[in-house]
C-alpha cells in the first residue's frame, strides 16, 4: 500500500463525528476499525465497491474503472439509485486490463480510456476508480489524472480505494475523501439562499430522496446538494455554499460532514428519512439549524403546520389497512434501516412485530425498541438462516421483512417475504414511504400464489420434504 493511501487511511480512522471513534484509546484508535478479514468466508464489498456504491449515483459523471474487468462487473448498477436525468452513471466504463498491462503497467490505457470518454461521452467530469491488481502493479492513478484534467480541460478525478485497502464501509469513507480533495469548493453557485442545505449520505435508492424533496420545497428549503442520490457534479462541486448539512442517519459519509464543518464552518445534524417521527424531527432540525444561521424565523411555524398535515394524512392511511392487517405477525430483520422506526408504522397498521434484528443497533435504538415494544421486546442480535426458517415454518411469523440474501428463507417456508434493505424496489422514506411499506406488506400477505404454492402436488403422496 502507498504511504500516501496508509496516511488516507489513517487520517480517516480518526473521525471526530463518530462516538465510537472518539470513545477509544488513541492506540485503539490507531489500530483503526477494520476487522480482519477471513480467507474464503464471505466478506461483504471491498474498498472499492464501498467507494463506487458512494459516488456512482453522482450521475452526470463517468464512472471509469482502472482494472480487470471483473471488478466492474461486481460493482455495476448493484442498486438501484435512480435519476431525474442524465443516464451516464450507468454505464459500465473499464480500462479492462489484461496480463500485458500487468507486466508493462496500465497508465497508458487508462489515459487512452479518459481520452475517449472525453470524445465520445464528454462528461462534466470523470472519476477513475483504483482497483486491486492496478494499485499492486504501481500504476499512479493520481498522476494521469492530473495530466488528462490539463489536457483534456475537465475534471478528472482519482478515486483512490482499491480492494485490498479494506471492507466496503472504509471504501464509503475514501469515496467521501476524494470529494473533500478534489471536488467540493471548486465550483461557486449561480446563487445561494438563506435555505440552501446539503443532504449527505443519501442515495436515493428506488427514488427515496423524491419522497422527501416536495416537503423541502413546501417549506422553501433548497437542496443546494445531495451527495451522492440524483447528484450531479457541479452541484456537488457548489456544496460548501450551503447553510447546513444533513447526515443521513448511517455513517458512511460522516468525514464530508465534520470536514465540511472545519473548512467551511457549516454545521450538520444526523437525521433519519425512515418512519414518521423521524421524518418530522428531521424537518424540525433542518428548520432549527437554518433558522440559527439566518433564514427566516417563521420557517418554524411553517415547518410544524406541514408536519401536522403529513402526519394526520400519513396516518389515516396507514389505518386504513387495519381491518386486513391487525393481527398479522412481522419479523423484521433490517439492515441499514433503523428498526424501531419501522416498527411504530407497522403497530400502527395493526401488524404484530414478533422480532426485531438490534445487530447494526446503538444503544439508543434499543432503548427505542423497548420503549416502542414494551419489554417483552424480542430483540435478536443474530438470527441463523436456520433460526429465521423454523420460526416461519412454525408460523410464528406470517411475513419477514429483511435484506435480499434471506429471501430464500423465506421461500423455502412457503412464506412472504419483502425487501427492505438496500436492493429494495420500492421507495420507503418520507411519510409517503410509510405507507408504501404498509401497502406493499398487505399486498405480500394477500398474494393468491401463497395459497397455490401451499397446496400439495397431486402427485404428492408422501410428505413433502420441502416441509419437514
Ligand atoms: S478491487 Fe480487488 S477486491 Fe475489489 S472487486 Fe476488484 S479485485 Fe476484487
Amino acid at each position: 500500500m502507498s504511504a500516501a493511501l496508509k496516511a488516507k487511511i489513517a487520517d480517516v480512522f480518526e473521525e471526530p463525528g463518530c462516538e465510537v471513534n472518539q470513545g477509544k484509546t488513541a492506540k485503539a484508535r490507531k489500530a483503526g476499525c477494520t476487522k480482519q478479514l477471513t480467507p474464503g468466508a464471505a466478506a461483504g464489498g471491498c474498498a472499492f465497491d464501498g467507494a463506487k456504491i458512494a459516488l456512482q449515483p453522482i450521475v452526470d459523471v463517468a464512472h471509469l474503472v482502472h482494472g480487470p474487468i471483473a471488478c466492474e462487473g461486481n460493482s455495476w448498477d448493484n442498486r438501484h439509485s435512480a435519476s431525474s436525468g442524465s443516464q451516464v452513471y450507468r454505464t459500465g466504463f473499464t480500462t479492462d486490463i489484461n496480463e500485458l498491462d500487468v507486466i508493462y503497467g496500465a497508465e497508458k490505457r487508462l489515459f487512452k480510456a479518459i481520452r475517449e470518454i472525453v470524445e465520445k461521452v464528454d462528461p462534466p467530469a470523470i472519476f477513475v476508480y483504483q482497483t486491486c491488481v492496478t494499485g499492486l502493479i504501481g500504476d499512479d492513478i493520481e498522476a494521469v489524472c492530473q495530466r488528462a484534467s490539463e489536457k483534456f480541460g475537465k475534471p478528472v478525478i482519482p478515486v483512490n480505494a482499491p480492494g485490498f485497502a479494506g471492507p466496503k464501509n472504509l471504501g464509503n469513507k475514501l469515496g467521501a475523501e476524494a470529494l473533500l480533495d478534489y471536488v467540493i469548493g471548486t465550483v461557486e453557485p449561480a446563487y445561494t439562499t438563506p435555505t440552501d442545505i446539503n443532504i449527505i449520505g443519501e442515495y436515493n435508492l428506488s427514488g427515496e430522496l423524491w419522497q422527501v424533496k416536495p416537503l423541502l420545497d413546501a417549506l422553501g428549503v433548497r437542496v443546494l446538494s445531495c451527495i451522492s442520490g440524483d447528484g450531479r457534479y457541479n452541484e456537488v462541486a457548489s456544496a460548501h455554499r450551503a447553510k447546513a448539512n444533513m447526515m443521513v442517519c448511517s455513517k458512511s459519509m460522516i468525514n464530508i460532514a465534520t470536514k465540511m464543518q472545519q473548512r467551511w464552518g457549516i454545521p450538520y445534524f444526523e437525521g433519519s428519512f425512515y418512519g414518521i417521527a423521524d421524518m418530522s424531527q428531521t424537518l424540525r432540525e433542518i428548520a432549527r439549524l437554518l433558522i440559527e444561521q439566518g433564514a427566516d424565523a417563521d420557517l418554524a411555524r411553517r415547518t410544524e403546520a406541514l408536519i401536522a398535515a403529513e402526519e394526520a394524512r400519513a396516518w389515516d392511511r396507514i389505518r386504513a389497512y387495519r381491518t386486513q392487517l391487525t393481527g398479522k405477525r412481522v419479523l423484521l430483520i433490517t439492515g441499514g434501516v433503523k428498526s424501531w422506526s419501522v416498527v411504530a408504522a407497522l403497530q400502527e397498521a395493526g401488524l404484530e412485530v414478533v422480532g426485531t434484528s438490534v445487530k447494526k443497533s446503538t444503544k439508543e435504538d434499543k432503548e427505542k425498541i423497548k420503549e416502542i415494544m414494551g419489554d417483552d421486546a424480542h430483540m435478536i442480535d443474530d438470527m441463523t438462516p436456520r433460526q429465521m426458517y423454523a420460526m416461519l415454518r412454525d408460523a410464528k411469523a406470517d411475513i419477514m421483512l429483511s435484506g435480499g440474501r434471506s429471501q430464500f428463507v423465506a421461500l423455502k417456508a412457503r412464506m412472504p417475504w419483502m425487501d427492505i434493505n438496500q436492493e429494495r424496489h420500492h421507495a420507503f422514506a418520507g411519510y409517503e414511504g410509510m405507507v408504501t411499506m404498509v401497502e406493499e406488506i398487505h399486498k405480500a400477505l394477500f398474494n393468491p400464489v401463497w395459497q397455490q404454492v401451499r397446496t400439495p402436488a397431486p402427485w404428492a403422496t408422501v410428505a413433502d420434504p420441502m416441509l419437514v
